[in-house]
């Protein structure tokens, strides 16, 4: 069985920055990266709002940037997905693509969240063309244009608000006839005269020109079926914390998010640490998710010099 000192799981902002943090600290990290190296980002096309990039950035080009910075400074990165993980003791026992083993001294986990999408064929075919689950990520490319936003949650109250701001018009489509928001949010929308709710409305399909999005079929409750013009189609339904591989060890909130103490990135058991989307069910940016990669990587070089 392989032993490594700290072994991080995920390959996103939180674990290439922890994988660097770590390396400069002597830990010898060994990342595995799963199914999707660079995570998240690699699904968006450019990032305006990582600090450092004046013109911004291509979301795949700084996940390829970040992880070449952490192999250049020693860090172990590899393909691979946990399968099985046993954090009753120390050192931890984790298990790669079911059959390698590691003994891992310290665990940092950084295995994201997935967005939550309606599951239409067409929505498959035009993401990234239209279809995104970031309006923070991609809004600015819909300047002027009209747009959809999916959900009736904090998230797309919030999404529809800024998307507002930068759009002629923003639709939300709403599934029931009350938003789940909280009531500042669901005022906040309300008051914007740039967005429609489109109350008890369901989406059939994501229309497209076979380049593009360009509109939305709905149904609505009432059996009308209907056509809606939009340039982008937003899904705002929610994420999923990619937690369940170890929720049977740390401690998780209703959501699956890992719950992390006060500002560290200590969970319940000593020696583990969350870093990024997984445990942050709030910001959900790069920026953040790359700091709280930093933090867990200082929260497990200082709990191996401790022990
Ligand atoms: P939520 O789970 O709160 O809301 C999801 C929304 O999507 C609901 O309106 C839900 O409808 C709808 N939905 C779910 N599945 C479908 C579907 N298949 N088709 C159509 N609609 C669907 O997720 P959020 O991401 O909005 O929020 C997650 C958590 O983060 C919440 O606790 C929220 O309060 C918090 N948050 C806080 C913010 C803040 O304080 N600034 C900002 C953003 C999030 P229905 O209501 O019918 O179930």
């Amino acid at each position: 069985m392989e032993t490594v000192k700290c072994l991080i799981v995920g390959g996103g902002p939180a674990g290439y920055t922890a994988a660097v943090y770590a390396s400069r600290a002597d830990l010898a990290p060994v990342v595995y990266e799963g199914v999707q190296p660079g995570g998240q980002l690699t699904t968006t096309t450019d990032i305006e709002n990582y600090p450092g990039f004046e013109n911004g950035i291509g979301g795949p080009e700084l996940m390829a940037t970040m992880r070449a910075q952490a192999v250049r400074l020693g860090a172990d990165v590899r393909t691979g997905s946990v399968t099985s993980a046993d954090l009753s003791q120390r050192p931890f026992k984790v298990v790669i693509d079911g059959g390698h083993e590691i003994s891992a001294e310290t665990l940092i986990i950084a295995t994201g969240a997935t967005a939550k999408y309606l599951g239409l064929p067409s929505e498959v075919k035009y993401r990234g063309l239209g279809v995104s689950a970031c309006a923070t990520c991609d809004g600015f490319f819909y300047r002027k244009k009209t747009v959809a936003v999916v959900g009736g949650g904090d998230t797309a109250c919030e999404e529809a608000t800024y998307l507002a701001g930068l759009c002629k018009k923003v639709y939300m489509i709403v599934r029931r006839d009350v938003l789940r928001a909280s009531q500042a949010m669901q005022e906040k929308v309300m008051s914007t005269e740039n967005i429609e709710v489109l109350w008890n409305c369901n989406t059939q399909e994501v229309l497209g020109d076979g380049y593009g999005v360009t509109g939305a079929r709905l149904l609505r409750k009432d059996g009308e079926v209907f056509d809606i013009a939009v340039d982008g189609f937003f899904l705002a339904i929610g994420h999923h914390p990619n937690s369940e591989l170890f929720s049977q060890w740390v401690n998780v909130d209703k959501e699956g998010y890992i719950i992390t103490d006060g500002k560290t990135s200590k969970t319940n058991v000593e020696g583990v640490f969350a870093a990024g989307d997984v445990q942050d069910p709030l910001y959900r940016q790069c920026i953040t998710a790359a700091a709280s990669g930093c933090r867990a990587a200082l929260d497990a070089e200082k709990f191996l010099k401790m022990k």
